[in-house]
């Protein structure tokens, strides 16, 4: 089994085709949609797929034969290094450890392969330096 984290985007003619739907179905897939957005000019999801690499493979080939833009990602989130003040304030509130603090250098990081993808640290973060990559 393998599991990849995907940016999805649909024109506004696609967004209420059920595309996803017949991808779970076809290809045995497990889809955990992580975050929603639908507006004037179509939308976007962000998802993980769970199923066998042959498989997530032809989900994918399905997706842009559909004309769905499809980016594989590897987080869900972006930290803002710029405007980053190290607070630590995203690491008290991460239900599952994904913001970390080095002990020596006392700089907070992103560990992406244990991000949920839930947003709490998007709304905590005082400076506005977390956002989601959708
Ligand atoms: S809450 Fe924001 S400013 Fe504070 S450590 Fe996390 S990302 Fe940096
Ligand atoms: S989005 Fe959620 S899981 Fe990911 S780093 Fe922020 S608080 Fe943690």
């Amino acid at each position: 089994m393998a599991k990849k984290k995907f940016q999805l985007s649909f024109t506004p003619d696609l967004v209420n085709e059920p595309i996803t739907y017949r991808m779970v179905k076809d290809y045995d897939l497990q889809i955990n949609i992580l975050r929603a957005e639908v507006n004037d000019v179509g939308g976007k999801m962000l998802i993980e797929m769970q199923g066998k690499p042959d498989m997530i493979k032809k989900a994918v080939e399905y997706l842009k034969a559909s004309r769905v833009e499809v980016r594989e990602l590897k987080a869900y989130v972006k930290k803002d290094e710029d405007r980053c003040t190290h607070c630590g304030m995203c690491i008290s509130i991460c239900p599952v450890d994904a913001m970390c603090m080095d002990p020596d250098t006392k700089m907070v990081s992103y560990l992406p392969e244990k991000c949920i993808a839930c947003g709490t640290c998007i709304d905590a973060c005082p400076p506005g330096a977390i956002a989601f990559k959708i």
